[in-house]
């Protein structure tokens, strides 16, 4: 799966917006599998979102810098 831009690997965790009850979990409700509710994220991301730590998350960019459009100029 990509997601914005860049795949899941090694396996997709699906996170829910809204946490879950313990009824919703017993009760298999509507919210479990909401669209509304859920995104699809990387271990590293999910990770991220639940001990509230972003430093492990890979940049989404490297900054531009003057030359860089010169592969063989380092
Ligand atoms: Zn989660």
């Amino acid at each position: 799966m990509i997601r914005n831009g860049k795949p899941i690997r090694p396996r997709i965790i699906i996170h829910h917006l809204n946490p879950l009850t313990k009824e919703d979990v017993i009760g298999h409700t509507d919210a479990l599998l909401d669209p509304e509710n859920v995104i699809c994220v990387s271990d590293r991301t999910h990770k991220a979102i639940h001990y509230g730590d972003d430093t492990i998350l890979k940049p989404m960019y490297t900054e531009r810098r003057p030359g860089d459009t010169c592969p063989w100029r380092k």
